[in-house]
């Protein structure tokens, strides 16, 4: 069994050869950036998206879904956002034989898709506010070197599109975003920032972006997701109009709410380990792997066991997996570890006579499980894992920022930089080339961290105005 890559030493080198021994991705697909999906994948995905679905439900929002083809009339009717998104769409330019009439873009993103029909449904007060979802693909032709689910040219896609009344009520929906955002990280045991973007960065046509960034190891960071106010930088465009209460007609405004698979990528990179992938328990493909012992006396009786636990389990919701390869144990052990299965149910002879399973967590933490009380104690240990998973998560993401109070500070960063910063974008830009990365902007809740009391902008020495930036380099 090869080693992998040290995580800290060499992180990408690490992560690739996770994501493809632990089998969730297949990347021999015949299109850069566009990778096959395994059935272990799926199952990953699957958790992920039913976490994303149970939140923004919860806040109203209802499932749609529009065409991946949209023309280039409609495609092109916001100046802003067509500059964002021109060199990286893919186009459709023929129906068979013959040329298109007019051109049709593969959906980088689906506001162009959805607004001229928002303006259709979107008649009076009364239909706001319009809050709407979609998990579908989207394309964009991605120039730099893919990685599987952090970059890629064809990728699995939430999105949230709202219609408000007025510019307070999008505001309040960015808030209920950005609260439901922190009920799916907690699924997902990943600790982040929401953080403003500054000006030049924000979503192409926005009024302005808030994005969720975690650290990966040194100075970088991975965006995981992001929410946008559009106030009526769209609506008017594309004329969605609505009559008042006192008659007249409004403009709306507009807020989105972006995921991706990227989370899969984070939480692959952030949980992972010197031994693979560790899933909390809401995303993992299996909670539980039950691996039967054989014993040479009563051939046959591991493995029945084994398959009993298993349907009581099931029945009970679980998602578990029996190994019952031809491969040794520890040959198992190790290929579940690397998968990332939060549980391991280990059954020999002994443990059937005992009446209770050795259980060992992905954090390598043993205990043993009553055949009596099975669905309570595997409850319970996988709680208990939850906890323990989020509380390294929580430890690590503490001690990945550290304050800069120089430019000079800032190269060879082996942290996350906490600077502080006047809000100009010349300042911005000298942070950014000082770090050889960007300015990811200004948190919009508190950090959690102790901060001394803020000083001069480290750009230009102003104290007049300064703010706690971060500073980082991107994924
Ligand atoms: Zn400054």
């Amino acid at each position: 069994m090869v080693e992998l890559p040290d995580k800290r030493a060499k992180f990408i080198d690490w992560y690739l050869e996770v994501v493809d021994r632990a089998d969730l991705s297949d990347k021999r697909y015949g299109v850069k950036g566009m990778n096959v999906w395994t059935t272990y994948g799926m199952r990953a995905r699957r958790n992920l998206d039913a976490v994303m679905v149970r939140a923004i439900e919860a806040t109203g929002s209802e499932a749609v879904e529009f065409p991946a083809l949209i023309p280039e009339t409609d495609f092109a009717k916001e100046k802003e956002h067509i500059k964002g998104f021109d060199a990286q769409v893919y186009w459709v330019t023929k129906g068979g034989l013959s040329d298109l009439d007019v051109r049709l873009v593969l959906r980088p993103t689906s506001e162009t898709a959805m607004y001229p029909t928002f303006a259709l449904w979107v008649r009076s007060h009364k239909d706001l506010p319009l809050n709407v979802y979609q998990i579908v693909n989207t394309f964009r032709y991605e120039t730099k070197t893919t990685r599987p689910f952090v970059r890629v040219r064809e990728i699995h896609f939430f999105e949230e599109h709202t219609c408000q009344v007025d510019e307070a009520a999008a505001t309040a929906r960015v808030r209920s975003n950005l609260a439901a955002f922190r009920a799916m990280a907690e699924a997902f045991a990943l600790p982040y920032v929401p953080i403003r973007r500054p000006e030049w960065d924000k979503f192409a046509g926005a009024h302005y972006s808030v994005a969720f960034d975690i650290p990966v190891g040194g100075a970088r960071t991975l965006q995981i997701g992001s929410v946008h106010h559009y106030r009526q930088n769209f609506s008017v465009p594309y004329a969605i109009r609505y009559e008042a209460a006192d008659g007249s007609q409004e403009y709306v405004h507009q807020t989105t709410f972006g995921l991706s698979e990227r989370l899969l990528g984070a939480i692959v990179a952030v949980h992972g380990d010197a031994k693979g992938a560790v899933f909390p328990s809401a995303i993992a493909p299996f909670e539980v792997v039950i691996v039967p012992i054989p014993s040479a006396d009563a051939p046959g009786a591991a493995e029945r066991t084994a398959s009993e636990l298993a349907d009581r389990l099931r029945a009970g919701g679980r998602r578990v997996h029996v190994d019952l390869s031809e491969d040794r144990p520890g040959a198992k052990y190790y290929r579940w570890e690397l998968k990332g299965v939060p549980l391991r149910l280990e059954l020999g002879k002994r443990e059937a006579e005992a009446r209770s399973a050795s259980a060992v967590d992905r954090l390598g933490r043993r205990t043993r499980v009553s055949f009596d009380r099975l669905e309570a104690e595997v409850a319970e240990r996988l709680v208990e894992f939850d906890r323990a998973l989020t509380e390294k998560a929580t430890a690590e993401f503490r001690a990945s920022f550290s304050v800069a109070r120089t430019l000079e500070e800032l190269a060879g960063s082996e942290r996350v930089r906490v600077v502080a910063w006047c809000g100009q974008e010349a300042c911005g830009h000298r942070i950014e080339t000082a770090i050889d990365g960007a300015l990811l902007g200004t948190p919009e809740e508190e950090l959690p961290l102790e901060l001394p009391t803020i000083g001069a902008c480290v750009g230009c020495g102003t104290s007049e105005g300064a703010r706690w930036a971060l500073a980082a380099q991107p994924l």
